[in-house]
């Protein structure tokens, strides 16, 4: 009887130090699975992060889903790397711009020679705050007028081919025009300028002399508008006083991101 009650006590410690040492090793393997799987999770995740700030860099156009998470980056935290990935994108300089729906744009303007006459439109946000900026202007005697506003890819086609003709090569046209598919009037956000007071100075060089374009690097950020190409620009375009784009709603700032990132 004794000896059976002792082999029963001996059988319970047995079974006890059993189960103590099956949790034991149990609770070891799963502390080193998880520390296994943890390092592998974030490591696969951040390197992308990293080498591609925009989840469609593959994509030719930036379109406004891909800008915020750029905007994010900021341009005082972008590298040099990121820089250089960005700015891999270009031709000859200038970025890719997917054109907006033609039918969205609103007609702001007509331009009219003896020869023809054509009508410039430009997105509806952008022309409230264009047509604003010209008011702002006039009350300070300063005339403003809309020389070109959208673009489609077909247009621009024409324009660059006939740079390439006077210039001699897409490179030399690519300085003082965008290829097609490139430029920024395609978004309806961009806005050729000019002097009311001196038309013959469209789209010149001396349109830099006058008071629309000093009253522009004077007010124009008042209303959204920034020049793209100002002088010794980081996308090494050609100086262009005339041309200024709309970044005064998160939407045309997101747009124009990439091109703002390197500035
Ligand atoms: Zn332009």
């Amino acid at each position: 009887m004794v000896f059976k009650k002792k082999f029963a006590h001996f059988k319970f410690i047995l079974i006890t130090i059993l189960v103590a040492f099956t949790v034991v090793v149990c609770g070891a393997l799963l502390v080193q699975l998880s520390s296994q799987n943890l390092p592998v999770q974030s490591t696969t995740k951040s390197p992308s992060n990293l080498v591609s700030p925009q989840p469609n860099s593959s994509s030719p156009v930036p379109s406004a889903s891909v800008a915020p998470t750029n905007s994010t980056v900021g341009s005082a935290n972008l590298d040099l790397a990121q820089q250089g990935s960005v700015f891999s994108q270009t031709t000859y300089g200038h970025f890719p711009y997917k054109q907006a729906d033609p039918k969205r744009m609103i007609i702001v303007a007509s331009y009219a020679t003896e020869e023809y006459q054509r009508f410039e439109s430009v997105d509806p946000e952008a022309g409230k705050a264009l047509m604003k900026m010209i008011y702002a202007a006039r009350d300070e005697g300063v005339w403003i007028i809309l020389v070109s506003g959208f673009r489609t890819i077909k247009q621009q086609q024409k324009l660059f081919q006939e740079q390439i003709k006077r210039r001699g090569s897409p490179e030399a046209a690519a300085k003082v025009s965008a290829p097609s598919g490139y430029s920024e009037h395609h978004t309806g956000f961009a806005v050729d300028l000019a002097d009311g007071q001196f038309p013959k100075q469209d789209i010149t060089y001396q349109f830099e002399n006058t008071a629309a374009y000093r009253w522009l690097t004077r007010r124009a950020k008042e209303f959204g508008f920034e020049m793209s190409f100002s002088p010794n620009n980081a996308q090494g375009v050609s100086f262009e006083p005339w041309h200024w784009r709309y970044v005064g709603s998160p939407d045309s700032a997101a747009i124009f991101a990439n091109a703002r990132n390197l500035r």
